[in-house]
């Protein structure tokens, strides 16, 4: 904790004094460039991998980067966030981004270890059809690559849970928004995105410059 006070110290130091034109702007409203949709895991770190600076990143953070499909989850924090995101901040690119060595899609794979966790092991449950996918898909793969293709496939799965919010289909269907599958991988800092033409995660600026296949369907092949 000794660390963290340190470094608000360090930060009204030197960092707000100096930068204290871009923070003074910021008082009077945020014009965020998009919506980065993640795991609360703390080793992936919005701000750093994008080089982004404050104003720039609306963040919806929780364990796995899962997204409520529209009515399972009516009251959720994800709802409302991304409710916001789109019609009051009109931002115009929505990211999910997961990530390699997840926790939360380790779990998804052994759920006997979620015995003493009953709100996480309920809270996976917005991720079953990635569990299904894994299932009927992934049988001969090894540990390793299982895990990896969770986290690849998991991101498609939310994608298509985001399309299920009203706001979200609404932006879609006028062209306003686009949506991004990404995948951080933490042992190399390389960021990948969903090619949907290719039908897989290729390294950043490699992807095709359009949205995901609404189907899709296409199999996260991977390459993270
Ligand atoms: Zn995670």
């Amino acid at each position: 904790m000794e660390k963290l006070v340190q470094g608000i110290h360090a930060f009204q130091a030197h960092i707000f004094r100096a930068r204290h034109e871009l923070f003074e702007r910021l008082t009077t409203g945020q014009n965020p460039q998009a919506l980065f949709i993640t795991c609360s895991d703390s080793r992936v770190m919005p701000d750093l991998i994008t080089q982004a600076e404050p104003g720039d990143l609306f963040v919806l953070r929780n364990a796995g980067n899962l997204i409520p499909s529209h009515g399972a989850a009516p009251d959720s924090g994800e709802a409302a966030t991304i409710e916001y995101a789109v019609k009051s901040l009109q931002i115009r690119d929505v990211i999910v981004c997961g990530h390699t060595r997840c926790g939360a899609m380790q779990a998804l794979l052994q759920p006997d270890a979620l015995a003493d966790m009953p709100r996480m092991r309920d809270w996976l449950g917005h991720a079953e059809a990635t569990r299904e996918i894994i299932a009927g898909s992934y049988r001969v793969a090894d540990a390793e690559s299982r895990w990896k293709a969770t986290v690849e496939e998991n991101v498609l799965v939310q994608l298509e849970n985001l399309r299920t919010h009203p706001a979200v289909a609404a932006a879609l269907s006028r062209g306003e928004v686009k949506l991004h599958g990404w995948v951080y991988k933490l042992e190399t800092g390389e960021v990948f995105a969903y090619d949907p033409v290719r039908g897989q995660f290729v390294p950043m600026g490699e992807a095709a410059n359009r949205a995901p296949d609404p189907a899709g369907k296409a199999t996260a092949r991977a390459s993270a």
